[in-house]
């Protein structure tokens, strides 16, 4: 039996994740930068595997902590008991954590910490007698996982539609990346701050007393890479404490030194009520979230309906040790290795390096900051995201994984990327772009 024959076999009845309509590319080790796919062929990982792995794959010191921690205490609840590990890794945490955010929640994805930090804004303003703080404002194009906090709060329509039923009093506001005035924009873009004003807008339209909070992705990752205008932060921040509402930075793409800071809130200098993480957390090897909150939020949380009632809220694996082996093994490379800095020191040659392909067939923005980068493609009209697909399939056959977003490539490498790595990269989608007729 050939190889292609026994994955045939497997890959089409099995996976619940996702209806293939083809064989899907499958991986089967990988190191540093690079995966190996099943056929053999190494391919560059310009994607952190899913924004998570900032380490570089398989780092050696987090598979050995994980494996140590597996033999000695695999797992412990977390409720009416606990273990050191938790506790030891959130007072790490906190000392990286910007202005006053000293305490953490753990989850175990994204998606649970995107959930945990809406219930934690609304159980604040209920326990400071608010009530009627219900509503919640997500952004148009934001993406927050898929709970149905998520999806609600979230700005993809397509991830909605199926579901019907969504948590009420939510309102989206505009997103911020304006083509006409910012393509091809280094960095942050100057024009666009007023966009902020549209949060004031809604809150005096619904009445201030029954907004609970605004979330955002800082830099919205998973739709596109959409770099916030200058001010743009600082202004939601103001009008946040005007009118008593808490704001959330979901930084579960831009935690973890993907702008070259340890988070997107130590980049802009805005520091948020509350923050969600996952991802680069544990480098991606095993699953973790967290929300980190400043101490009067999150007590608020914790006190419950009733302080004789124990808080309802928390997961079976909420500090797991596994992960929090990983996590603590990852925090250890991240400052040994200066790996933040080295993001914020190749960032201009990354810069440089991704506006070289302006010009080429079908691009119209490339926009970058930290060490992220989005190129945007004219769709085809009348098959949106194709053209970017058949990118993203000529780059995998030639030795690169990127990520494809609608009609927009996200390039998200490791933060232990070389500058040959980036001309490489570069090169490839160079020639991909220049081998098509369109
Ligand atoms: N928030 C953001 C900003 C994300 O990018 C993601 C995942 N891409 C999530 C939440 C959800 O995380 P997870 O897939 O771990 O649930």
């Amino acid at each position: 039996v050939s190889q292609s024959d026994t994955l045939a076999s497997f890959w089409m009845p099995f996976t619940a994740n996702r209806q293939f309509k083809a064989q899907p590319r499958l991986l089967a080790t990988a190191k540093g930068m690079h995966y190996t796919a099943v056929d053999g062929r190494s391919i560059l990982d310009a994607t952190a595997g899913l924004w998570c792995v900032n380490a570089g794959h398989c780092r050696e010191s987090i598979a050995t902590a994980i494996a140590q921690q597996a033999q000695v205490l695999d797992y412990a609840p977390t409720f009416q008991m606990g273990h050191p590990a938790p506790f030891e890794l959130a007072d790490r945490l906190v000392q990286m954590l910007p202005g006053d955010l000293n305490r953490v929640f753990f989850a175990n994805s994204g998606s649970e910490a995107v959930d945990t930090a809406l219930k934690i804004a609304l159980a604040y303003h209920q326990a400071r007698g608010e009530a009627a703080r219900t509503r919640l404002i997500g952004r148009e194009r934001g993406y927050h996982g898929v709970g149905f906090g998520g999806i609600s709060v979230g700005g993809i329509s397509g991830n909605r539609k199926q579901f019907g039923s969504l948590l009420p009093g939510v309102d989206h506001l505009p997103h911020t990346h304006d083509l006409a005035q910012n393509a091809f924009t280094r960095g942050v873009p100057t024009w666009g701050a007023h966009l902020a004003d549209d949060l004031e807008r809604l809150v005096k339209l619904h009445d201030p007393s029954t907004i609970a909070a605004v979330i955002v992705e800082p830099v919205a990752g998973s739709t596109g890479v959409l770099i916030p205008p200058q001010g743009y932060l600082q202004r939601l921040r103001s009008i946040c404490d005007r009118y008593g509402i808490l704001l959330i930075f979901d930084e579960v793409i831009t935690g973890f030194g993907r702008l070259g800071t340890a988070f997107a809130a130590d980049y802009f200098g805005v520091i948020p009520d509350l923050m969600t993480v996952a991802k680069g957390l544990t480098n991606g090897a095993v699953p973790m979230g967290a929300v980190f909150a400043r101490q009067g939020v999150h007590d608020a949380f914790m006190q419950g309906p009733e302080p004789s009632i124990e808080l309802c809220h928390g997961y079976t694996y909420s500090g797991h040790p596994l992960a929090c082996a990983a996590a603590m093994a990852t925090l250890d490379i991240y400052a040994t290795e200066g790996l933040f800095e080295q993001a914020q020191s190749i960032s201009q040659y990354w810069e440089d390096a991704v506006h070289t392909l302006q010009g080429l067939p079908g691009i119209i923005d490339i926009r970058n900051i930290g060490l992220v980068a989005a190129i945007e493609l004219a769709p085809w009209p009348d098959q949106p995201g194709k053209r970017a697909y058949d990118i993203f399939v000529q780059c995998f056959e030639a030795g690169l994984l990127i990520r494809v977003t609608g009609d927009i490539i996200a390039l998200s490498p490791p933060l232990i990327i070389q500058r040959g790595q980036i001309d490489r990269m570069i090169d490839v989608l160079r020639q991909v772009l220049q081998s098509r007729g369109d």
